[in-house]
């Protein structure tokens, strides 16, 4: 070679060795080159900075130094001791990992063979610190997590019931909808449940207690079906079952109403769940949604009118209930419109007197000729809210009509009944007191009659409005005490003056000679308050003996007269004192001190 190839060669091999060292120190990976014999021939300033190994000590060619400063810091210096060990044994091998330090930092490794044609001169490591984008990735991992987690949080809260847990409305209909689109002559069967007289359970027991029953409502009827059937509350005390592909949907429903007859103990109160339920299953003319809902639910309302803890399938009849429901409630509106309420007295007797005290104004609709019974259209006005209108139509007539009667004796007085839809509203001191001056009627010689339930909400509106009427001289009545959830306890409480029994109390009476403590307790505990007691519904001579004999001080009943209308009134009154003269003579001829 001549000198001047030589030197060629060198400036060749020179560009090459500062295009190499300008490469190595270009890149932002750390580079440690070891020779064959394991030395290290090179390292980059990054691989230095990356791993804090001083220049110096790298120069001073102690490689087994640098080898423990290297792994001095490794979370697990073992683990890659190995991995060195094994990839000098075999020198061609390349391979790749990540290496953690106990500061936390992370270093993905590369290592592969250094070679020169195809000899293998010593091996070529290279470090990446990857410590951010690993933070990085834990940060986005944590993130997904996360949103994974308030997802199914919403997804709980958007499908769930919080009170129960059961399934909500949206999910059954969602359940129901992917049941319907199912493969054909599969059964889908709805079954919708309302619980009985719920809003007293919440009234008299407290919101706590109603909540209670509602969980365990929800929770014995889970007990009740398959786990793959929908449990779902709709609202209220309202809950539906769906059951796809069941054999025997009515023994379920069977079973739903029969494991609700089971009573449950809440704060120390037992309380009797019961519950309407309304069976609809798909068939050739109800397989949407909504018409498989609007079955159960006729179906559930039919459970009800058929009274209540109970459960019943769909029949096509049971349209013609709600139709006739319907109709009822549009005739009786335009009866209102029309002024078509026309009102019946009914005279009512004290026992002492043997004369008619006071009459009670009850409500009559003339449909077609003929009467609608009060205990159906009573109802469909208070569902309707024509009650109000009713009330008010009932009193104007009563006062009008009864004027006279009532201004010519100061003792005798006048009794309309008051809905609890009507105490609702607020303003019935109002109404009667402004009705009253407008007749010409002292109010004096009016009594309200109200039924016990208008104090099971325990908002203090109903009373307030009663204790108004009493401080302007109306009476309160108690009317049909003993039905419903009545409690001589609380009578102490109450602002009346008045008890009315209920005519089933009275009709427990049949020869006059049994022994009936009911009705004694309840004449001396009212007695005992200072108020003063009708019988109603008298309709032997053997019951008003009765009664009087235990001190009962009025009595109403077809014994002394059906109610009338105003134009046969005096006819009516002179009958019943007739009759109340005769039961004078009978009990007087009985040597009774009270007649
Ligand atoms: P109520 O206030 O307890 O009225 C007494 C009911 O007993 C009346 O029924 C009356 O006709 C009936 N009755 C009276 N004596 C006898 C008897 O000896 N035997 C039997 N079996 N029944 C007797 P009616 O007129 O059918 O009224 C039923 C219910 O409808 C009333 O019961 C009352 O709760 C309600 N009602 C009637 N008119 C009105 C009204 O103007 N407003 C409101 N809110 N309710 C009314
Ligand atoms: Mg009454
Ligand atoms: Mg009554």
């Amino acid at each position: 070679m001549t000198i001047s190839t030589r030197s060629e060669e060198d400036a060749r091999l020179r560009e090459a060795m500062s295009l190499l060292a300008a490469t190595l120190e270009s890149t932002a990976d750390g580079i440690l080159v070891v020779s064959g014999d394991g030395r290290i021939s090179s390292v980059n300033n990054q691989f230095l900075s990356m791993w804090g190994v001083p220049r110096a000590l790298v120069d001073t060619g102690d490689d087994e130094a640098v080898m423990g400063f290297v792994l001095g810091q490794l979370s697990d210096p073992q683990a890659f001791l190995a991995k060195v060990t094994a990839l000098y044994a075999d020198p061609e091998a390349e391979s790749h990992d990540v290496l953690s330090f106990r500061d936390g930092r992370t270093f993905e490794r590369y290592s592969r063979p250094q070679k020169v044609g195809d000899r293998v001169a010593g091996r070529v490591w290279s470090f990446r610190d990857v410590s951010q984008a690993r933070r990085d990735q834990e940060r986005i991992t944590q993130a997904m997590a996360d949103l994974a987690a308030q997802a199914g949080q919403l997804r709980s809260l958007a499908f769930n019931d919080p009170l129960t847990g059961l399934s909500n409305r949206q999910l059954f209909n969602d359940q129901l909808a992917h049941a319907l689109a199912g493969p054909c002559g599969t059964a889908v069967d709805v079954l919708l449940l309302d619980l009985d007289d719920f809003k007293e359970v919440n009234d008299i027991h407290g919101h706590h207690a109603g909540d209670q029953m509602l969980i365990e409502v929800g929770r014995r009827l889970r007990a009740c079906v398959r786990p793959s059937d929908v449990v779902a509350r709709l609202g209220g005390d309202e809950f539906v079952v769906l059951m796809v592909g069941s054999l025997d949907a009515d023994a379920a429903a069977a079973r739903i109403v029969e494991s609700l007859k089971e009573p449950l103990w809440v704060d120390g109160s037992m309380l009797r769940p019961s519950l309407s339920l309304g069976l609809a299953s798909i068939s050739a003319d109800a397989y949407d949604a909504s018409e498989l809902l609007r079955r159960a639910d006729i179906a559930m309302y039919a459970a009800k009118a058929a009274g209540k803890n109970r459960y019943l399938r769909f029949q096509p009849e049971m349209m013609t209930a709600l139709l006739e429901r319907a109709d009822l409630e549009a005739g009786l509106r335009a009866a209102v419109e029309r002024g078509e309420i026309t009102v019946h007295y009914q005279p009512i007797v004290a026992s002492r007197l043997g004369r008619v005290v006071k009459v009670e104004a009850l409500a009559r609709w003339e449909r077609n000729g003929v009467l609608v019974p009060p205990q159906q259209f009573i109802p469909a006005a208070e569902r309707s809210g024509l009650v109000v209108e009713i009330g008010t139509e009932v009193l104007l007539r009563g006062c009008t009509e009864l004027q006279p009667w009532l201004a010519a004796d100061p003792a005798r007085s006048l009794a309309v009944n008051v809905s609890g839809v009507q105490l609702q509203q607020g303003n019935v001191p109002e109404l009667l007191l402004s009705t009253a001056a407008a007749c010409g009627v002292d109010p004096r010689q009016l009594v309200v009659e109200v039924t016990e339930s208008v104090f099971f909400d325990d908002d203090c509106q109903v009373h307030r409005q009663l204790v108004e009427l009493r401080g302007a001289g109306v009476r309160v009545a108690l009317d049909d005490f003993g039905t419903g959830y009545s409690s001589l306890g609380r009578l102490q409480d109450l602002p009346v003056d008045t008890l009315k029994i209920d005519k089933s109390f009275v009709q427990m009476i049949r020869t006059g000679t049994e022994h009936l403590p009911i009705l004694n307790c309840m004449i001396s505990m009212a007695h005992g308050l200072g108020l003063t007691v009708t019988a109603e519904g008298v309709e032997t001579l053997q019951q008003a003996r009765y009664l009087v004999e235990r001190g009962c001080d009025s009595l109403q009943g077809y014994m002394l007269s059906t109610p009338q209308p105003a134009a046969n009134l005096p006819a009516a009154l002179a009958l019943a004192e007739a009759a109340a003269a005769a039961l004078r003579g009978d009990t007087a001829a009985r040597s009774s001190p009270l007649l």
